[in-house]
Order: structure tokens, then sequence, then C-alpha cells
């Protein structure tokens, strides 16, 4: 039997935030009724959009192929009910860059009628470690802790490094959020079903499943499962309480003791962090063919009136999910998609559920800061950079925009926490700054990417036309060799037809 280990291993920096989760972890998640419209965006991942494959007027069902992809980092779109495709125009959406995305809006018909899957893989392990990659590939499945990176390609990607260690990500560490504690506590067998397959797909025999010391009934919930399946190769965690332990190279250092390098990944170390959220989505749709048409999302904040932890379909207009929950209180000032440290601020609640939405938190207005003061070079925000980064130095390269030493001082490594904010007493927006400049490093590199590229061509078509100027002089030196054998008049017949062929020809 597999014995759970509670080690709480140690994290440089990091900050004890208040938790503000007890709210909406009193009653089990609720299973929201499927809206009468669902707004599905062709993007909620990391990489290429898919392209639509329904036309206006189409009907769809539960779990059908809308939107497809063949690129090497994309992610399918499925239908969440039954319904006819009534719009594929921009919506307002919850993005990175930019507010609005193309999306397939459908209108529900309530009957939400399933697609017939008949390919049913209830035993994956009869599945080549390949074809159970194919078959993630075709769910929809992305990392649902926020990062949104497509999981079949992870994996693959994974695939290519020497992977010795699954990591389960069950650190929720931001105030108010408690999706993933409640799946862990009600969705355990899911989770722990997911991570036999991935240990199967990745053909490893070693998962950590990490959660935070504050979550006993998750932990508890998760030692019963282990305790029935007996299987030793999965290990369960604790790891400490503290903002932001459940960052990936964060994670890994805990459970693993190794360390991610600078501008590395965690396979790098023989490591592959997944969210539990993604790893029962992975479950279901390998095991029950369902893709990723709904998840779990905490709604809360003093802004709403009964906040709770809700299953709704992807596609779901948030402002419904805050009905779910009561609807607004007196107090809602302000609409914040993820935690508050992290969070996208938002201006309607128009804006569709997608498969990144780990929370929906309304709370009265955060009051102003004040203006930001100068560096009295307190060195507090570097005692509490979880990555060892020194952001008062930041700051100042950041004004300067000194890209080469922002470069050394490992700006591209900040996970963008928020912890240095917290704790400045200038009330300096480091975070903010950082990521501002990270930007501007990021269209440089893509600038000389550009540079680079259009160099390589202008020197392509150099060579061509200097192998085309050889190619006509050693036609035209064997044709005067051949004239001269039959003759002059055969030679001004040769020259009288040589015309220039183009621009390029002289
Ligand atoms: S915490 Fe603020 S004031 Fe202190 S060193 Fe950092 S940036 Fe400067
Ligand atoms: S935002 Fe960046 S620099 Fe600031 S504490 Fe977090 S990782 Fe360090």
């Amino acid at each position: 039997m597999s014995a759970p280990t509670y080690d709480l291993g140690t994290l440089h920096g990091g900050l004890r935030l208040p938790a503000r989760k007890s709210v909406s972890t009193r009653q089990p998640i609720v299973a929201m009724p499927v809206p009468a419209q669902l707004v599905l965006p062709i993007t909620q991942h990391v990489g290429d959009p898919a392209e639509p494959i329904v036309g206006i007027g189409e009907r769809v069902l539960k779990g059908q192929l809308i939107a497809d992809t063949n690129s090497a980092l994309g992610a399918p779109v499925h239908a969440s009910s039954s319904g006819k495709v009534i719009a594929i125009e921009p919506w307002p959406v919850v993005r990175r860059f930019g507010e609005n995305a193309p999306c397939i809006v459908v209108e529900c018909d309530g009957r939400d009628e399933s697609v017939q899957r008949a390919d049913t893989a209830a035993d994956f392990t009869t599945l080549a470690a390949e074809d159970l990659l194919g078959k993630i590939l075709h769910g929809g499945i992305v990392g649902l802790g926020g990062a949104v990176f497509p999981t079949a390609q992870k994996l693959m990607q994974a695939r290519t490094c020497e992977i010795d260690h699954l990591i389960l990500n069950g650190v929720e560490c931001e105030s108010y959020i408690s999706c993933d504690d409640l799946l862990m506590r009600e969705h355990a067998e899911e989770i722990i079903s997911g991570a036999q397959i991935l240990m199967h797909a990745l053909q490893i025999d070693r998962c950590f499943i990490a959660v935070e010391s504050d979550k006993p009934e998750a932990v508890g919930k998760l030692a019963e499962v282990l305790g029935k399946i007996n299987d030793d190769r999965i290990i369960l965690k604790k790891v400490p309480t503290i903002y932001p332990s459940g960052g990936e190279d964060q994670l890994v250092q805990l459970v693993t003791n190794r360390e991610v390098p600078s501008a590395g990944l965690p396979s790098d170390v023989g490591c592959l962090v997944q969210n539990v959220g993604t790893t029962a989505a992975i479950h279901d749709w390998v095991i029950n063919n369902e893709p990723l048409i709904s998840r779990v999302t905490t709604v809360t904040g003093d802004g709403v009136a009964s906040p709770v932890n809700v299953r709704a379909r992807i596609g779901t207009p948030i402002g419904e999910i805050i009905e779910m929950a009561g609807g607004y209180t007196d107090r809602a000032e302000q609409l914040i998609i993820g935690g508050p440290m992290t969070g996208k601020s938002i201006t309607t609640d128009r804006v569709p559920l997608v498969k990144s939405t780990n929370c929906v938190l309304v709370s009265s207005k955060t009051p102003s800061p004040g203006p930001a003061l100068p560096c009295i070079r307190c060195g507090d925000c570097a005692s509490v950079c979880p990555v060892q980064l020194l952001p008062q130095q930041l700051f100042w390269y950041a004004c300067a925009d000194d890209e080469a030493k922002l470069r050394d001082f490992g700006l591209i490594d900040c996970i963008e926490c928020g912890c240095c904010d917290l704790v400045c007493p200038s009330r300096i927006p480091l975070t903010a700054d950082f990521r501002v400049a990270k930007g501007r490093i990021r269209e440089l590199a893509d600038e000389k990417a550009r540079a680079a590229r259009a160099r390589q061509r202008f020197e392509a078509r150099n060579d061509r036309l200097e192998r085309e100027q050889a190619r006509r002089e050693s036609e035209l030196a064997q044709q005067k060799a051949a004239a001269k054998k039959a003759g002059p008049t055969a030679i001004a017949e040769i020259l009288k037809r040589r015309k220039p062929k183009n621009e390029d020809d002289e």
C-alpha cells in the first residue's frame, strides 16, 4: 500500500497571504444548468487559434468538435451542449492580449444531447504510449491551472526529455481560490486515475501529488483513495502554505529539491507538472470519452451573495455564474477573473467562462495605494522574491530601458507573482513595470528574428541569381564552342538570339 508522506519542503521568499477560502468551501460543488447561450472562443490556450469547422445555422451536439487545429501548438474546441450555431464573431473575452476574440456562439436547445462516441478506451493500459498521447491531443485538454498550454504538446515535449517524475499540482496558493481543493475532496479517484494514465503515456513510475498543508480534507480523501488502490508509484506530499508555492519551478524545488535552470523548464530536471484539474480532465476524456467541456470554478468575494464552487459548461457567461452564487451584493465594485494577485480585471460580465477560468472574484474596490515614492534600497523586495531576483535592480534597469542588464539580472525568470509589490514600502508597481519590460524584450526578440529571416531571404536570392548567371555563362560557352565547329553564320545567329531575359541578367 502506498503510504502518504508529509514532507514540508522550504521555499525561498514568498508570502503568507490571507486564505479567504472558507467562504466558498462550505458547500459541495454545485452543477450549473446549461445556459441559454454558449460563447466558445476558438483560442482558449497558448498557441495558434483553432479553425471553426461548423457554419452558422448548423446544429451541434454536446462534445462535438466545432473548431480544430493542425498546428504544432494548438487545441481543439468542442460544443459544451447541443444547440444551433447562431454566430461566429468577435466577443469580449478575458485574454492576455486584446479585448475581443473570435467566438462560436451556440443557442442551446435545452436537450443537452451528446455526440455518439464509438471508441471507448476503458483499459488505457492496452494502448501504446503514442496512441494514448494521440487520444489526449483530441480532447481539447489544456493546463487548467492558468497556463493553458496544450496538454498533449506538453506531454510530447516531455517524451523527448528524460522525465522520471510526474508532479500533480494541487497547490492553490492565491487567496480566495478553492476550486482545486473541492475537486480533490470530491473527485480524488478521477485525479489519481488521470495520474496513472499520464504515467503510462510518459512511461514513468513515479508521481507525487503535492497539496498544501492547510487542505486536510483534500489530503485525507486522496490518502484514502491511494490506500484503496495500492499503487506504490504515487506518493502524496504536503507542501507549505506559502504563496507562490504552486508556481511550477517552485513546486519542483519543494517536491524534488531539483532546481529548474534559468529560462529552463521542469523537464530540464526530469519533471513534468500537471494541475490536478487537468489530470481529472484527462481521466474524463480517456476513460469516459468526455472532452474538456466544463470545469470547476470558484465564485467568491464580498461582492457576491453566496460564494460557492460551481461546475459550469465552458462558454457560460460569467454573469450567469455570478447569479448562481446569489448575484451581486452592494459591495460589488470590481470583477476579477483569477485571484487577487495574478487575476485580470474585466469590465463586463458578458465574457464567457473559458478553460483557464479558475476563479470569478467580485469585490469592493481596493483602496488606491497612493503615488509611488523613490526606492529607499531597503531590500524587502529581494527577500520575498521566490526566484531570488533583485527586483530593485530590475526596476532600475527597466526604467533605463537597459535590455542587456535586464537579461543579465534574470528578468526572464520573473514569474510576475507580485510579492515584491506587496512588501515595497515605496509602493512602486514593480510587477507591472516588469511585465512591460518583458513585453518590450519579447518585441525586440521578434524584431531581431524578423530581421534575421529577411537577411536569409536576401542572401538566398543572391545565391540563386549567382547560380543562374553561372549556368547561363556555361550554356553560352557551350553554344559558342558548338558554333565554332559549325562556322561564322551560326555564331552570328547565337549572338542574335541572346537577349536579356529579365532585370537580373545584367
Ligand atoms: S522594496 Fe521597494 S523601496 Fe525597498 S528596495 Fe525594493 S523597490 Fe526599493
Ligand atoms: S514579481 Fe518577479 S521580481 Fe517580483 S517577487 Fe515575483 S518573481 Fe520576484
